[in-house]
């Protein structure tokens, strides 16, 4: 059997930090990251054969517990008839339908392999079909690793204390106006100042990589109408949110219809599978109908595409949305519970199977709240549970993930160690 420390030491020889993706390597909490050898329903492995009860849910992908085993079937199959073609295929045409029949606001949709290619490919969809430059997105929220996106960002970015990464022009930042989430007076200022020029406006219509940070009321509908009246297309960000934080995502939540909307994680069923798409007369602005480019080798992957269509068929039950919700409101309501009774400042919030975990006296709304929780007290929780066998991320500011797989005994038992956790923290 492997273990942790070795393949972290062995890993960081030839890939950097040790990982393939920043926030895994527990950069800013301290200590080795866990390596997974395996995962199942809400557990995963690690190396050391350490059972963990999982609330990563690989960032948001496992949302019907780690290989379920229809999924797995499903990519098995798929598999047989070969990996890739770069050729189109029926189970592209019968994904791109559903989607469009469950979030009727995408007419039109384009598959790609990742969040990241969604929201680089709607920015620039954006800006080719209204001829303009600058974009508006909010502090804190995270759209994936394209240069102009990261500009004052969510996730990786805040974890590690560098909002903003090196390597991008600043004539690429002079085009991104970045504003206060839940500060409408400000969008409307910058349309003012702005508004002849202004592509786009991206938001995370429940920002999940500053933490769990739900908009105010008013906030989506203040854009939906600014971004009317000025003509600028309006891109929900629903890469985290879309089939997690309810059957459709936000725009079924809060009834404000986007122009334009990013899908990705759940989408793939663990399998790299993204999608960007809107209003048929922007969507049909692309490449081959249109002049605005945008390409994938594997765009549309067969074996990943089979993985997104079983999974999305197996949530079309409007049940398991309200079990899921209802669970992680437990899980949510329980955890404030066990933190009063040791005197730590900490709450919570939750919505669909997205949790908030905030070592606050009140839950944030702001970039700027959430900034302010007391991280010294979050690594020290988190460094607890990990040792009762609880993952959470390893970052005070990512929203965590339930997945039906998290029965009642699951939640008792994280219930049962936070109880425990929460008495060796040091307020
Ligand atoms: N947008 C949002 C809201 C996200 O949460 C993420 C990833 N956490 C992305 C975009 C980027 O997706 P990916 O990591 O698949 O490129």
């Amino acid at each position: 059997m492997s273990n942790n420390q070795e393949l972290f030491a062995r890993a960081s020889q030839h890939i950097p930090g040790g990982v393939n993706s920043p926030v895994r390597a527990f950069g800013s909490v301290g200590g080795t990251p866990r390596f997974i050898a395996r995962a199942q329903g809400a557990y995963v492995w690690d190396a050391e054969g350490k059972q963990y009860i999982d609330y990563v849910g690989s960032w948001g992908p496992a949302i019907l517990g780690h290989a379920h085993p229809e999924v797995v079937k499903a990519v098995q199959d798929a598999a047989v008839n070969g990996l890739s073609f770069g050729a189109p295929t029926e189970g592209e045409i019968e994904l791109a339908e559903l989607i469009s029949q469950r979030l009727p606001s995408m007419e039109k949709v384009r598959l790609v392999s990742s969040g990241t290619e969604a929201t680089m490919s709607a920015i620039r969809l954006a800006r080719g079909y209204t001829g303009r430059n600058k974009i508006i997105k909010f502090e804190g929220c995270y759209h994936g690793h394209a240069d102009s996106l990261l500009v004052k960002a969510g996730s990786g970015l805040l974890t590690f204390g560098n909002p903003t990464s090196a390597g991008v022009p600043e004539d690429f930042i002079r085009h991104t106006l970045v504003l206060d989430f839940n500060n409408l007076d400000a969008v409307k200022a910058a349309f003012a100042e702005h508004g002849d020029d202004i592509a786009c406006v991206i938001v995370e219509p429940i920002a999940g990589n500053m933490n769990l940070i739900k908009p105010v009321s008013g906030f989506l509908e203040g854009l939906r109408e600014v971004c009317t009246a000025h003509d600028a297309v309006l891109i929900f960000d629903e890469v985290m949110t879309g089939f997690r934080a309810g059957p459709q995502g936000v725009q079924g939540l809060s009834g404000i219809t986007p122009d334009l909307t990013t899908l990705a994680k759940v989408i793939g069923g663990g399998m790299p599978v993204g999608a960007f798409g809107g209003r048929a007369d922007i969507m049909d602005c692309i490449a081959p109908l249109g002049n605005v480019y945008q390409a994938g080798t594997l765009s549309g992957n067969p074996v990943a595409v089979a993985a997104g269509l079983v999974t999305l068929k197996l949530l079309d039950n409007d049940a398991f949305y309200t079990q899921l919700a209802q669970q992680t409101k437990k899980l949510a309501d329980g955890l404030q519970e066990v933190a009063r009774h040791h005197a730590i400042p900490f709450c919570t919030d939750s919505v669909g199977g997205m949790l908030g975990l905030y070592f606050s006296a009140s839950v944030p709304t702001t970039y700027t709240e959430v900034a302010a929780s007391r991280i010294d007290l979050f690594k020290q929780f988190f460094h607890a549970m990990l040792d009762e066998g609880v993952y959470w991320a390893p970052s005070a500011f990512e929203a965590s993930f339930t997945s039906g797989a998290h029965t009642d005994d699951i939640i008792q038992a994280t219930l049962e160690a936070a109880d425990r956790a929460f008495k060796k923290v040091k307020n």
